[in-house]
């Protein structure tokens, strides 16, 4: 197999994926680095149904959604290389670790969608001691749907996002007995749709403005001390309470995968910069799915990656050099961030952000130096789902804002 090509895609989860196919659609050379040995990514330890309502207009589990696009990367013949576990890029050049051998991969352009990690019990600093049963929520549903292992009988979580809603479901469809999910924040940053299926409907005790301050147990996980928090978020001891449970899962929090691209760029900042094409500083470099910004839906990462997939494949034929000017969007206090964060405006692109709360009855509005023009009503917003709102072609003079109005 030659090294050289057009565009290399490294990780085939949904994101990657797509902009393999993307890029392959566009008449590239392409190929797929994956350190696991299949595609799919984390949609490979999903059973729960829920995924491609957006991009396959139908009702699917993770694997399904997977396969679905693993039959057109077939179809188009793309290759993958599996076990390859990239460990640096630098130009054009990309070296992985493939089954234990140092290789190197050479590119026009690099498309990164590596997905994120989960954030470990070291991570948020938890308290108290270590002993078995204590996992991230995602390890937990690795264990159970790729191994049939139960991570534990009597189980709190922490945290109220989406993995921690939906093992909740998980761990009580096989038997186990989730005594509560707390969460630290007054509400959860989970999908509504996760709240009313995964919890509700099974009567799960789900608490919020509450913590876990201590566990206990050194073998084994005997239980953990939980306490209300005060405005600050820090616990009022004088609520603490001790809750007898052999296994503590954790839900707080992604963390987009992007090491490889910090080791290029050494000034970059906590959050990628990437322009409409996904295109990051370093010009031959593409970012999309949870490696840029974490996605509740691999709808969502699919739609990322078919723009870095497609934008890369542009810039690998010399199409996307020539900008222009780009400008910064900005946006009001409700807004916790945008992707991208700067435009050429070249032709229509959608604004993603989150609100940093829940809104009723509001108007998404982008204005380009005091002009509207894009505007949507929203009849709810919440903190927990991602907002989207489209500026058709030729709108942009000039520098943006996003704000709830
Ligand atoms: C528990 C859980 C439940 C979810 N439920 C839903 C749902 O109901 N509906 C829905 O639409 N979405 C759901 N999602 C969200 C959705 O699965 C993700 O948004 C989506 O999978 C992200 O896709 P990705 O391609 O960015 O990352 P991933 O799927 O994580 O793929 C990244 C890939 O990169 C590979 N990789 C990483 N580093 C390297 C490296 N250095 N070299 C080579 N390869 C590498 C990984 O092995 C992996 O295959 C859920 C997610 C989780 C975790």
């Amino acid at each position: 197999m030659s090294s050289f090509y057009d565009v290399i895609v490294i990780g085939g989860g949904p994101s990657g994926m797509q902009a393999a196919i993307e890029a392959k659609k566009e008449g590239a050379k392409v190929l797929i680095l994956e350190c696991n040995d299949s595609l799919g990514g984390i949609l490979n330890q999903c059973i729960h149904n829920g995924f491609g309502l957006r991009q396959f207009k139908e009702e699917l589990t993770g694997p399904e959604f997977a396969y679905k696009q693993y039959s057109e990367v077939k179809k188009l013949k793309i290759p993958s290389v599996f076990g390859a576990y990239v460990t640096k890029i630098e130009g054009e050049k990309i070296t992985a670790l493939v089954r234990g051998k140092e290789k190197e991969y050479f590119s026009k352009a690099i498309v990164l969608a590596t997905g994120a990690r989960e954030r470990t019990a070291g991570e948020i600093k938890l308290a108290g001691d270590r002993g078995a049963g204590i996992y991230t929520a995602g390890t937990a549903q690795k264990m159970i749907n790729y191994y049939g292992k139960l991570s534990g009988k009597r189980v709190v979580i922490l945290g109220s996002g989406d993995i921690g809603l939906i093992m909740a479901r998980r761990m009580t469809l096989e038997g186990a007995k989730v005594l509560k999910i707390l969460e630290i924040m007054p509400s959860s940053s989970g999908l509504r749709r996760n709240i009313r299926q995964c919890v509700e409907d099974f009567e799960i005790p789900l608490e919020f403005s509450h913590t876990v301050t201590r566990v206990v147990g050194r073998e084994r996980v005997k239980g953990v001390y939980y306490a209300e928090v005060d405005e600050n978020l820090k616990p009022k001891l004088e609520t603490e309470k001790f809750l007898e449970c052999d296994c503590l899962l954790l839900s707080v929090g992604l963390i987009p995968e992007n090491t490889l691209l910090s080791e290029v760029e050494k000034n970059i900042k906590k959050q990628i910069i990437v322009n409409e094409f996904r295109q990051t500083s370093i010009k031959n470099l593409f970012i999309s799915g949870n490696s840029l910004h974490i996605h509740d839906l691999a709808d969502n990462a699919s739609e990322e990656g078919a723009i870095a997939g497609r934008s890369a494949a542009l810039f690998a034929r010399g199409a996307l050099e020539e900008l222009g000017e780009e400008y910064e969007i900005s946006f009001s206090s409700a807004i916790s961030y945008t992707v991208p964060q700067r435009v050429s405006g070249c032709g229509s692109f959608k604004i993603f952000f989150r609100a940093k709360q829940n809104f009723l009855r509001k108007k998404i509005v982008v204005r380009c130096e005091g002009e509207e023009i894009a505007s949507k009503f929203c009849v709810g917003i919440t903190s927990g789902e991602m907002q989207e709102i489209e500026v058709e072609s030729g709108k942009v003079k000039g520098p943006l804002t996003v704000s709830i109005e």
